[in-house]
């Protein structure tokens, strides 16, 4: 129907609109308002909003314009084939789904209580708009004030033949990057959230800011795939350190080393080639089975074996990706006529399958990690405790790492 054509209240419908029109109308404009209520406002509050906008329009006794004629005759987006799954939508469109329909969506099943073993992999995107310098990537600021060292790669300073040989461009980095200097992110504090509704299983990090541990998180829920400042040891005895003992010599322009055999002393961070800490793939097996929602946040999951964590899921738990970038992404599927190896190998990929019309589990927010964490916040009606979290003291950090009376 055009825009042009105004219908008059209480005209006689021209025959086009009877054509334009099924007699039951009505019905699946009602069906329409019900699925919007169902599937994609999770809290109660907002349903009431929109059933008060209903009822005024009703009371106006108003005609529908041409517009909202059209939006409600529109079809009903098919829910989800698993009955477990209700509520996350495929994501397919052109490309990719709306934003705000599948946070909505991932907030409905949150709210359903059918996610309580929440799993979260985060990246260095949940750190940026706290202001931690991207200190791997070559061309940053921190690497600019490294060249006189002059490094051939500047992947160099996280090797242990570098530290060995000179551990001072390592300990001026880590200065600029010691979690000391920083304010956690509204995505530390979500993660927080969960944890606090009883919903996280396990928080797995990339980062080694430990700005998660500063924002509340339990060190027993989070595991610090590469590593984080929270301990030391000697690179010669392994004698361990505390975290303080090193932050005070980083601080002071020193270089930490052991009082028992005058090695190094380096921060628990993974360099290159050192294998994951043991917890990491402890915790993998024991936890991903068990994982009835997996939220990827802020990571292009370049990096293996933690990349690989997202096919450790089951084959039916929803997940959810917030990143600036699609990654990890499969393809369109292969046309049905293609090699039979070649689909099956499709079907059987773990990326994730934003382009699949038979997609029915991965949903995607392209942009920042804050705002995502806000807009599934406020549909789960935590908005005021986040921004509570957000806006409290920070906690004597010097007590942070301190082990358990
Ligand atoms: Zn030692």
């Amino acid at each position: 129907m055009n825009a042009d054509d105004k219908v008059e209240e209480n005209s006689p419908r021209s025959e086009e609109d009877e054509h334009d029109m099924p007699s039951d109308f009505e019905d699946d404009a009602l069906e329409k308002i019900q699925a919007l209520l169902n599937e994609s406002i999770a809290n109660a509050e907002q349903q009431n909003i929109v059933l008060k906008q209903f009822l005024a329009m009703m009371r106006a006794n108003r005609t529908l314009t041409p517009e909202e004629r059209e939006f409600l005759a529109s079809p009903v987006p098919r829910p989800l084939e698993f009955p477990d799954m209700t509520g996350l939508r495929k994501c397919v469109a052109d490309g990719y789904a709306n934003n705000i329909m599948n946070i909505a969506s991932v907030a409905k099943y949150i709210a359903d209580g059918k996610a309580k073993n929440i799993i979260v992999m985060a990246g260095a995107g949940i750190s940026v708009s706290a202001g931690i310098p991207d200190f791997r990537t070559p061309g940053t600021g921190l690497y600019y004030n490294l060249q006189k060292y002059d490094f051939a790669d500047p992947q160099e300073l996280f090797t242990l033949s570098y530290f060995c040989q000179n551990p001072k461009p390592f300990f001026e980095v880590a200065k600029s990057i010691y979690p000391d200097l920083y304010h956690p992110t509204k995505t530390h504090y979500f993660i927080r959230l969960l944890h606090e509704h009883g919903l996280l299983l396990r928080d797995f990090t990339q980062n080694i800011d430990t700005l998660e541990v500063i924002a509340g998180i339990p060190t027993d829920k989070l595991v610090f795939s590469h590593g984080s400042f929270a301990k030391s040891h000697c690179i010669g005895c392994r004698k361990e350190f505390s975290y303080e003992y090193v932050r005070d010599k980083v601080f002071s322009d020193q270089i930490a080393v052991c009082d028992a055999c005058g090695a190094y002393v380096k921060p628990d961070i993974v360099f290159f080639g050192e294998s994951l800490p043991e917890k990491f793939f402890e915790r993998m097996h024991e936890d991903f089975p068990k994982c009835d929602l997996l939220i990827v946040m802020g990571t292009s999951l370049a990096v293996q074996p933690f990349a690989g964590l997202i096919a450790h899921v089951p084959e039916t738990v929803p997940r959810l990706l917030i990143n600036r970038e699609v990654v990890c992404c499969k393809p369109e599927p292969p046309p049905a006529d293609a090699d039979e190896m070649d689909r099956y190998r499709y079907r059987v990929s773990s990326r994730f399958a934003f382009k699949d019309p038979e997609n029915r589990r991965d949903a995607l927010y392209q942009g920042s990690c804050d705002d995502a964490v806000q807009a599934l916040a406020d549909a789960l009606g935590w908005g005021k405790e986040l921004q509570a979290l957000f806006d409290a003291p920070l906690p004597d950090k010097t007590k942070l790492f301190l082990p358990p009376a």
